[in-house]
């Protein structure tokens, strides 16, 4: 272990100190106690963000979705290693061709789940399914408060009446929703109606505008729709602080700086376990190995990935603030970094000095 356990998780079952001494368990034994399972790329939006969506025929380039029975022998052996909090998600989960007989069996098996979606799919016999086997909660990505911003988000027609649909299914099962936004350029504009929609419903809202570039599907327009640029200025005074009170610290590995670090992992729709959903490594075959192996592997590469060599000597390696992920997605690997990153970044810790 690299670094001591800290309570960096926005989990809320934190709050309860029952909940925390699980979690503080889990961590000094490295207990996989929570899972994400990305059911599918399949989506019925197109949203010009997304790091996973594919369209059904650019699957078979990117691999072969588990099955039904592929998840659910994955799923018997995580709890039995541990696993208590799974997330389902996708692209949209409720589209993998098998959803009803995985997520009758996973209902059944004990998981405290969370149901990520973007709800446009909440009707009929998929709520039937819901109301029968309901889930603790149920993330719903929302992108706009009106039919015109999904269509420039998402490129579907009808996209807010179908969630907006989903939404009155699920709070007529009574089942707790958060609903969950990207701000992009495209509805940056509709920021308030959103929360006035979150609002009027009685939901809790989060939004971000933290947007990452994708290292998994070669289509994502993410670079381009972001609105990081534009937050500057408040992130400037935020980032300066954070710095004064703790300088970035090369010395952790970058695995520490996760919250789901000998705690969690992501299982991807074609079979891989990895410990963040926006790299492209490791390539752990869970599919093909045994839970408890791909558990031991993923936290031996947590232990072991370290900064590339040149962040260990930079100048400004105590004010660059990133993640695997961030190299990843930037860099175009964990284990380098790019001229044009490292430029911006010196650029704009030169910009802070002058401030
Ligand atoms: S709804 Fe979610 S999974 Fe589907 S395209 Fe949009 S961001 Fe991707
Ligand atoms: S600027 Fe580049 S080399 Fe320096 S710490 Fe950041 S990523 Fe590493």
């Amino acid at each position: 272990m690299s670094a001591p356990f800290e309570p960096a998780c926005r989990r809320t079952e934190w709050l309860d100190p029952f909940y925390k001494a699980v979690w503080e368990k889990a961590f000094a034994e490295a207990i996989p106690i929570s899972g994400t399972f990305e059911l599918t790329p399949r989506c019925n939006f197109d949203c010009r963000m997304c790091y996973v969506h594919l369209k059904d025929e650019q699957i078979p380039e990117y691999g072969t979705e588990l099955t039904a029975k592929e998840w659910l022998r994955i799923a018997r052996e995580a709890k039995d290693a541990g696993t208590t909090w799974l997330c389902v998600t996708g692209g949209e989960p409720l589209l993998h061709p098998e959803f009803e007989t995985i997520w009758k069996e996973l209902a059944q098996m004990g998981f405290f789940i969370t149901l990520q979606t973007n709800a446009s799919v909440i009707r009929g016999k998929t709520a039937e399914l819901l109301a029968q086997y309901p889930p603790k909660g149920v993330k719903v990505t929302l992108y706009g408060s009106n039919d015109e911003v999904y269509e420039k988000v998402c490129r579907v027609k009808w996209g807010f009446t179908r969630v907006d649909e989903g939404l009155r299914m699920l709070r007529e099962m009574n089942i707790p929703v958060q609903l969950v936004s990207t701000i992009i350029r495209q509805n940056e504009d509709d920021v308030e109606k959103m929360a006035f929609y979150a609002y009027r419903n009685n939901l809790p809202w989060m939004a971000t505008g933290s947007v990452k570039a994708s290292a998994r599907v070669a289509d994502s327009e993410a670079r381009e729709v972001r609105v990081q640029e534009k937050l500057d200025g408040q992130q400037r005074e935020r980032i300066r602080r954070s710095l004064e009170k703790t300088p970035f610290d090369t010395e952790r590995k970058p695995c520490t700086y996760c919250k789901d670090y000998r705690l969690g992992y992501w299982v991807t729709w074609n079979g891989e376990m990895r410990f963040c959903s926006f790299m492209n490594e490791p390539n752990i075959p869970v599919r093909d190995l045994a839970f408890s192996e791909a558990w031991r592997q993923l936290v031996q590469y947590e232990e072991e990935l370290d900064w590339p060599k040149e962040c260990k000597s930079c100048s400004v390696r105590r004010a660059c603030v990133k993640c695997a992920a961030t190299l990843a997605t930037e860099c175009g690997s964990p284990h380098r970094v790019t001229e044009e990153f490292c430029n911006k970044v010196k650029q704009f810790y030169n910009e802070r000095r002058g401030e």
